[in-house]
C-alpha cells in the first residue's frame, strides 16, 4: 500500500500574521457579548438550565422505616456484588430471628458509584444519591457508618429508566 505524502510549503518571509491575529481577536471579543455559561459555584448550585440528573449516582443513603431503623436486613447481597469491595457488613439477629446490620459501612473513597448495591437490594434500603458535595480532609472520613448513612437526606438516584434511556 502506498502512502501519499502532502508536502506543505513553509510561509515565506514576507507573510503577515495580522489578518489571523485580527480574526482571533474578533472571535475573542465576540464572546464578551454572548450569554455567560459560568456558574458561580458554590453560591450558585443549580439553575433552570443546569441541574443534576435524577440518575446521578453519588453519596450513598440508607433509607429508614417509620421507627427510624435502617431498612437493611443484612442479607449480604450488596457486599457480595460490590465490584470495589467497599461495603463492610456484619449481620446480627434479634430474639425473633430478624436480621439487621450490626456494622454496615461504605468506603465512599473506594466506591466506583456503579449503583449495583442499590439495584440488588431486596429491601430498597441502600441507595446511591443525587449528591456530590462530600469532600473531606482525611481519608477515614469517607467511611460512612450506618448512622451517617441513615442521616443523609438528599434525593436518591433513579438509576436506569428504560422508558427514558437518555434521561430526558
Ligand atoms: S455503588 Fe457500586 S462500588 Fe459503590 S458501594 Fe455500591 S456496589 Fe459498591
Ligand atoms: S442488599 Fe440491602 S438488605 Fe441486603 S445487606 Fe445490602 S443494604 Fe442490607
Amino acid at each position: 500500500m502506498t502512502v501519499g505524502v502532502k508536502v506543505m510549503k513553509r510561509p515565506g518571509a514576507k507573510v503577515s500574521y495580522l489578518r489571523a491575529t485580527l480574526k482571533g481577536m474578533a472571535l475573542t471579543f465576540s464572546h464578551l457579548f454572548r450569554p455567560k455559561v459560568t456558574m458561580q459555584y458554590p453560591e450558585e448550585k443549580s439553575s433552570q438550565d443546569w441541574t443534576l440528573s435524577p440518575r446521578w449516582r453519588g453519596t450513598h443513603r440508607m433509607l429508614t422505616d417509620e421507627q427510624g431503623r435502617a431498612k437493611c436486613v443484612a442479607c449480604g447481597l450488596c457486599p457480595q456484588i460490590c465490584p470495589a469491595n467497599c461495603i463492610k457488613l456484619v449481620p446480627g439477629e434479634d430474639e425473633h430471628g430478624n436480621r439487621y446490620p450490626l456494622i454496615y459501612e461504605i468506603d465512599e473513597f473506594r466506591c466506583v458509584f456503579c449503583g449495583y448495591c442499590q439495584e440488588v437490594c431486596p429491601e430498597e434500603a441502600i441507595h446511591v444519591g443525587v449528591h456530590y458535595e462530600n469532600s473531606e480532609f482525611s481519608r477515614d472520613r469517607f467511611v460512612y457508618d450506618l448512622e451517617r448513612l441513615c442521616a443523609q437526606t438528599h434525593p436518591v438516584s433513579t438509576l436506569w429508566d428504560p422508558s427514558d434511556p437518555k434521561g430526558e
